[in-house]
């Protein structure tokens, strides 16, 4: 499996940082995790925020215009500003899966349970913590999701093959961000199918840290 293939659809800086942070629920963790051992752009974005320190953007964001926030935002800036020395390798996972989701599924594609769920779309559910659900989805080449809006965020990363929506054409590595003012209708391209990782969070879990902190670092 070449993983040098072109991500054109990146993680968020506010997703970024709630990673490194700490703050999101399992499944987000997992499915950001899977993107960054396949992106060496979000990888290095990472190592950025990390060398900062969660605990330090953490605290930014509950002390909001006071003194010391300028002098943590101003040591957050300049450690983005000098950028990650050296970013971690990828470690290179031979399969579909990178190792951090195979961890999970406890081995690659043939290990996967796969459980109809109509259209000829199958899926399978990994074990997380409640807060937010993560799937694996099998689309067959061709077929088309239900179309739908979204009760909170929903990250969708392509592990094999490509879907298109209304928005764009997303392949291996690529993540689509949908929130409650998207309405989509992915469908599969032809050719393998499409094995995609989606997780979904529940409404106000995700919601609450993550738009004051995307706020707090809006001009970066
Ligand atoms: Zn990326
Ligand atoms: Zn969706």
């Amino acid at each position: 499996m070449n993983d040098m293939t072109q991500i054109n659809h990146h993680l968020t800086d506010e997703l970024l940082m709630g990673y490194a942070a700490g703050s999101l629920p399992e499944a987000f963790n997992l499915v950001v995790a899977t993107h960054i051992s396949l992106c060496d752009e979000c990888r290095a974005q990472l190592g950025a925020y990390e060398a900062v320190g969660g605990a330090m953007l953490e605290e930014a964001g509950l002390n909001a215009g006071t003194a010391e926030l300028a002098v943590e935002l101003d040591a957050v800036l300049a450690a983005i500003d000098a950028g990650p020395t050296e970013p971690p390798a990828a470690k290179p996972t031979p399969g579909v899966f990178p190792s951090a989701l195979q961890d999970y599924v406890g081995g690659d594609l043939e290990a996967v349970k796969w459980r109809g769920v109509g259209m000829g779309v199958k899926q399978a559910i990994l074990k997380t913590s409640k807060s937010a659900s993560v799937r694996l989805l099998r689309i067959p080449a061709g077929a088309a999701m239900p179309d739908h809006g979204h009760h909170g965020t929903e990250l969708t990363l392509v592990l094999q093959g490509a879907f298109k929506d209304e928005n764009d054409r997303f392949a291996r590595g690529d993540i689509e961000i949908a929130t409650e003012a998207d309405h989509h209708t992915p469908i599969a391209d032809v050719g393998p199918d499409c094995i995609c990782l989606a997780a979904t969070d529940a409404p106000l879990k995700f919601r609450g840290l993550l738009p004051k902190l995307a706020q707090r670092f809006a001009r970066i």
